[in-house]
Parts: structure tokens; C-alpha cells; sequence
């Protein structure tokens, strides 16, 4: 190889190295750009999530009148009413009077809607089409369960009776007592005698859980009361939406009288030959506005007390039916729990039989009930009248 044929090979080898050198930096020029969009997405993203974090919390409402399609007057949740306009986001087909609505909060615009109300009012009502308790769950309280049946379970059976003699039966009664005696296990067992459905809605979760809602609910519960009739309508704590009127009215007694008119209006609304009837049930008989007492309402009061020795251990005889119980006679448990409740004894059951698991025992005893006892009254030995009732705790 002469020296112009050297100098030509080396030219061409540099050309070549320079040649993939280029190549090699395109494709790598070609890597950072598909890294560059990649990280220009990922940045688009997170400032997206930024905005959505600045963006301050909607106003709920519910929508009272629609004036137009893009103009509706609101009650906001924290109080007054507004003439609002609907954003271009939102459909108005979806807005009519009651629908619920979030609102921008700075122009109140309407900006989103809710869900329907279904989903409180599910959560407002406890609905039971079969409830499965019969009077034989329920220890003591003979005399009450009779009174049940001729108030209740009779104008629901027997209808005709009442129309032969030509007088009306009680639409409603009223079971008094302390929590946990079983008030509402005796209206789930009427409800099953007389084939009924059962819908239970609590007087406190009326007007505080559901604040606005209170009237409206109670429209709804009767509504759907008469579509599954034969029904009973459970009302608990029924004094937090009953209680004696005062003179000067807050936004949340207002809230309360409302709700109460509304009970009022439907209990009188309804035919005590039909086949809807109410139980309510409340620990505090001295409050309740006599409004809600007066006949063609709550016109029977039943006393359900706290039980007595002998009720106490048809109560434990029940709870304890499906437990291995060895050498041990239950009326002294009934002995020891004196001032319990119902719900108090089922607490003691539970307990004891939990103390002979942790002992890996498949039995328990009369020395596993003694430290239940102890456990869920925090008393050992007798127990006295004045003990606060445990079912407070054990609900
Ligand atoms: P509250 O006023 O707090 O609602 P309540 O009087 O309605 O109380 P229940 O809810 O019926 O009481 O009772 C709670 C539980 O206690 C029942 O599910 C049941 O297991 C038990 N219990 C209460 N009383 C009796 C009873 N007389 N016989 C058998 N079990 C009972």
C-alpha cells in the first residue's frame, strides 16, 4: 500500500467512525425527546392535581324552585336561601326541586349534583320485608307481649272485628322503659306474628344526622310504610323529634317542630282500620310534647321496665340456649345481675362464653358468668337497683 492509498483508508475509517459516531448521537437526540414529551405529560398531570388541591370545598345545597334552566333558587347547608345560576358543566334535566347540589363557593354557582336521596334515605331506615324474632325471643315481659298483641297484632289479624263492633283500634302505641329492654326486639316480634314488614328509624338520627331532611324522612318512611303494608313503623328515641314545645325557637328546634308536625300529619292522615301501625319508644315519657299522646295518635302507653328476677332468667335462658353451660344453675346469674336489662344480660352471655374460648374450654361456668359479671357491671357480688344501665355501653 503506497502512502495516497494509506492516507485514503485512514479518511474513509474516520468517515465511518464519524458516520455511527452521528447515528449513535440521532438515536439518542431521538430517546431524550420521547423523555422530554414523557416528562412534560407527567408535569401536565401534576399540575392538574395541584389545581384540583387549590380548588377550596364545595357548598351543599338543595335546590328549592327552578326559575329557568340556568337559574334556581338553593337552601345551602349552612342556612340561608339563594338565586343561584346552574354552571354550563351541569345538565339541567338533572335539576328539579329536592334534587341536592354542590355549590361553588365563592359565586354559589351550581357547579355538580348529588347522587338521589336514596342514598340517606337508606341509610335513615332500617328496612326488614321478614323479620325472624318471635315472641319466644324475648324473656319476660307476659303481660306487655299481650298488650302488644291485642293493640296491634289483633286490628292487623282481625280487621273485621273492629268494623262488627264499629269502633276504631289504636294507631299507634308508645313502649316506655329504659334502653335495652327490649323495645325494639318486641315491635320486630309483631312484626313477624302478623307477617309485617318492619321500617325502623331512629327520632335523634331524624333531626341530627340528617339535618334539613327530618320532615321529608318521615314523609318517605310513611310513603314506604304503605307500600309494603301490612307494616310497622318503628320509631326509637322518639322524644328527640317529640319533646315539649318552647317559647323561643332555635334553627334546630324549628328543625325538630317541623319533623313533629310532619309525624303528626301522617299518623292522623292514615285509617286505624289499615294496615300500617306505629310503635314508637322513648325513656323519657316526661318530655313528650302531649300533642303526640292525644287519641287517634300514641294513645297506649306500655310500661317495659327493667326485668325482675324471674324475667332475668327467662332472658338468660334464652341467650344461653346454644351454649355448653357445666355444672351451673343460671338462677344464680339471675341472682347476681339484679338492676340489669336485657341487653346487659345478652352482654353478660357473650362475655362468659368468651372467657371459656380463651381458655380453649368448649364449656363454660358459673366462675366464667361471675367474671362477666364483673366485667360488664364492673361490680362483683349483688349487683345494686341503682346500677346505671349497662346497655348504654353494650348497646
Ligand atoms: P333502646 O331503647 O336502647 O333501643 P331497646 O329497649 O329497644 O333499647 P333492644 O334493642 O330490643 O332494646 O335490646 C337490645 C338487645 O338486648 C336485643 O337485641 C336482645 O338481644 C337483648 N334483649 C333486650 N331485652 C331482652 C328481652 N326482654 N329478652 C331477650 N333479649 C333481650
Amino acid at each position: 500500500m503506497d502512502l495516497n492509498e494509506l492516507e485514503n483508508f485512514k479518511e474513509k475509517t474516520y468517515i465511518a467512525e464519524l458516520e455511527s459516531k452521528l447515528l449513535r448521537l440521532e438515536l439518542e437526540n431521538k430517546d431524550l425527546s420521547r423523555e422530554n414529551t414523557q416528562l412534560k405529560k407527567e408535569n401536565e398531570i401534576l399540575k392538574r392535581e395541584l389545581d384540583k388541591l387549590r380548588i377550596p370545598p364545595l357548598i351543599l345545597g338543595t335546590v328549592i324552585d327552578k326559575i329557568s334552566d340556568r337559574k334556581v333558587v338553593v337552601k345551602s347547608s349552612t342556612g340561608p336561601n339563594f338565586l343561584v345560576n346552574v354552571s354550563q358543566f351541569v345538565n339541567p334535566d338533572d335539576i328539579v326541586p329536592g334534587t341536592r347540589i354542590c355549590l361553588n363557593q365563592q359565586t354559589l354557582a351550581v357547579v355538580d349534583v348529588l347522587p338521589k336521596e336514596k342514598d340517606y334515605r337508606a341509610l335513615a331506615m332500617e328496612v326488614d320485608e321478614k323479620p325472624d324474632v318471635t315472641f319466644e325471643d324475648i324473656g319476660g315481659l307476659k303481660e306487655q307481649i299481650q298488650e302488644v298483641k291485642e293493640v296491634v297484632e289483633l286490628p292487623l289479624k282481625k280487621p273485621e272485628l273492629f268494623e262488627k263492633v264499629g269502633i276504631d283500634p289504636p294507631k299507634g302505641i308508645l313502649l316506655y322503659g329504659p334502653p335495652g329492654t327490649g323495645k325494639t326486639l318486641l315491635a320486630k316480634a309483631v312484626a313477624h306474628e302478623t307477617n309485617a314488614a318492619f321500617i325502623k328509624v331512629v327520632g335523634s338520627e331524624l333531626v341530627k344526622k340528617f339535618i334539613g331532611e327530618g320532615a321529608k324522612l318521615v314523609r318517605d318512611v310513611f310513603k314506604l310504610a304503605k307500600e309494603k303494608a301490612p307494616c310497622i313503623v318503628f320509631i326509637d328515641e322518639i322524644d328527640a323529634v317529640a319533646s315539649k314545645r318552647t317559647e323561643s325557637l332555635t334553627g334546630g328546634d324549628r328543625e325538630v317542630q317541623r319533623t313533629l308536625m310532619q309525624l303528626l300529619a301522617e299518623m292522623d292522615g292514615f285509617d286505624a282500620r289499615g294496615d300500617v301501625k306505629v310503635i314508637a319508644a322513648t325513656n323519657r315519657l316526661d318530655i313528650l310534647d302531649p300533642a303526640i299522646l292525644r287519641p287517634g295518635r300514641f294513645d297506649r302507653i306500655i310500661d317495659i321496665p327493667a326485668p325482675d328476677e324471674k324475667g332475668r332468667l327467662e332472658i338468660l335462658k334464652i341467650h344461653t340456649e346454644r351454649m355448653n353451660l357445666k355444672d351451673m344453675d343460671l338462677s344464680d346469674v339471675a341472682k347476681l345481675t339484679e338492676g340489669c336489662v336485657g341487653a346487659d344480660l345478652k352482654a353478660i352471655c357473650t362475655e362468659a362464653g368468651m372467657f371459656a374460648i380463651r381458655e380453649e374450654r368448649d364449656y363454660v361456668t358459673m366462675q366464667d358468668f361471675e367474671r362477666a359479671i364483673e366485667k360488664v357491671t364492673g361490680k362483683t357480688g349483688k349487683i345494686n337497683m341503682t346500677t346505671p344501665h349497662l346497655s348504654v355501653m353494650y348497646g
